[in-house]
């Protein structure tokens, strides 16, 4: 695409955007300010107008129903995460029976590994990234404790090459086979959330089976953002959260994907609860657990209802729309940014501004991460303070996403307007 830093011609292309409806679907923060744009849904995901009333009909059904609601409520509760899960399946490529909608992402994470990280003294270790979100990181650590290992010699992190800032996928594919008699486990987040970096995650999963080992993922940034397709890329296991870029509310429930292939296998160890026993024994109180076949199996409470409507709301505008239509807008809209800050980068050769997310559209997502040599956080700060949100992660990493459900061309052309007059200002000398 021919990309220019104009105005004009950001609003030609909002107005050929077919999406460009779905903007005033959602809250736009700090609409009151002159300027704005939002940048930050890979951390929080904005808020859809239609949440509201998704959850004002559950308060009404409670009222009015009481504990009748599990049955009788317009949307049952006893029932409830069973309409997320088409949605949600399709979102990520599953079947249906693959996935559910339940817990925490870190919850549901501790959760699978019960299942699928069951090391032996000559298997015991997982390959994963550098640079990995710190959730994740404990993850490993108190799992490889858990086990009885040292979490230095049961976890592999793969770094980028001195000088570089990605990960090289060569360098995953060659650890794998380096380590091929002892690998338990390759764990990676479908895209990092640092740099930006999608990973083949087809190839880390045939490449991990191939040497006898699992290979489940942390899709947090993944989810709602790229093309995924758990079932046919044969992964073993993932779990992502609901708040990024799925727009379903700070901390709200998360979700999980067990392959068909573990579905009827009820050897595999797991920590039970009732909701994951058989449906239609739930009720009768009985010992013996019994779990439920597929990703059901592994619930374990019943479903927070009112959490659950703000989700079903973001999974109807989703359906919509379909994920190759969003990813198509999102590769646009990326590319944008990428195209404005390599713009002003060209203009402004002495400020160091640097980007680091993949330049190749196949390998990354929604999202820019941008080094400015030693003035991020003063930078990141005076956005801020003009109405572009952005996100800040220490030590100097400003991360931009450009979410192609409500931003827009324009907002792209503003970030860049605004940076320039940033960066042409000069550092604070206070
Ligand atoms: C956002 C994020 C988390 C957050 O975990 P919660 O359990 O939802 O608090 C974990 N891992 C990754 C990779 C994330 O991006």
């Amino acid at each position: 695409m021919d990309y220019q830093n104009s105005i004009e011609f950001a609003r030609e292309q909002d107005k050929l955007d077919p999406l460009r409806a779905y903007r005033d679907k959602f809250y736009m923060p700090h609409a009151d300010k002159e300027r704005c744009a939002y940048f930050c849904g890979n951390s929080l995901g904005l808020q859809p107008r239609s949440a509201r009333d998704a959850v004002a009909q559950e308060f009404d059904d409670w009222a009015k129903l009481g504990v009748d609601g599990h049955f009788e409520a317009r949307n049952p509760w006893f029932s409830y995460h069973e309409a997320l899960s088409a949605p949600t399946a399709r979102i990520v490529g599953a079947n249906e029976s693959e996935v559910v909608c339940m817990g925490s992402l870190t919850n549901n994470l501790h959760l699978l590994f019960v299942s699928f990280y069951r090391p032996t003294k000559k298997r015991f270790k997982i390959i994963s990234e550098g640079k990995m979100f710190p959730s994740d990181r404990y993850l490993l650590e108190t799992q490889a404790h858990f086990h009885g290992f040292d979490p230095d010699e049961a976890i592999l992190e793969i770094v980028p090459r001195d000088g570089e800032s990605l990960i090289r996928e060569k360098d995953i594919l060659d650890a794998i086979q380096d380590n091929a008699d002892e690998l338990a486990l390759v764990f990676f987040g479908g895209v990092n959330y640092f740099t930006g970096q999608l990973f083949d995650m087809k190839k880390l999963t045939k490449a991990a089976h191939a040497v006898g080992a699992i290979a489940g993922f942390d899709l947090a940034h993944a989810a709602g953002n790229v093309l995924l397709q758990l079932h046919d890329w044969d992964v073993d296991f993932a779990a992502w959260c609901s708040y990024k870029y799925m727009n379903a509310s700070p901390g709200n429930v998360a979700a999980l994907f067990v392959h068909d292939r573990h579905a009827k296998n009820f050897d595999l160890p797991r920590f039970g609860g009732w909701w994951g026993h058989d449906k239609d024994r739930r009720f009768l109180m009985e010992s013996g657990f019994r779990p439920l076949e597929g990703a059901e199996g592994w619930q374990l409470s019943n479903a927070p209802v009112f959490s659950m409507a703000i989700l079903r709301s973001s999974l109807d505008i989703f359906d919509e729309i379909g994920m190759p239509a969003l990813r198509s807008k999102s590769e646009k809209l990326t590319g944008y940014l990428e195209f404005v800050i390599d713009s002003l980068a060209d203009e402004l050769p002495d400020v160091g501004l640097e980007i680091i997310t993949p330049r190749d559209p196949r390998q990354r997502g929604g999202q820019i991460s941008l080094l400015i040599e030693g003035r991020e956080r003063d930078v990141f700060d005076k956005l801020t303070a003009a109405g572009v949100i952005s996100d800040f992660r220490e030590p100097c990493m400003i991360r931009l996403a450009p979410v192609p459900l409500y931003n827009s061309f324009e907002d792209v052309y503003i970030f860049g307007k605004v940076l320039k007059q940033i960066l042409t200002e000069g550092p604070d000398t206070q």
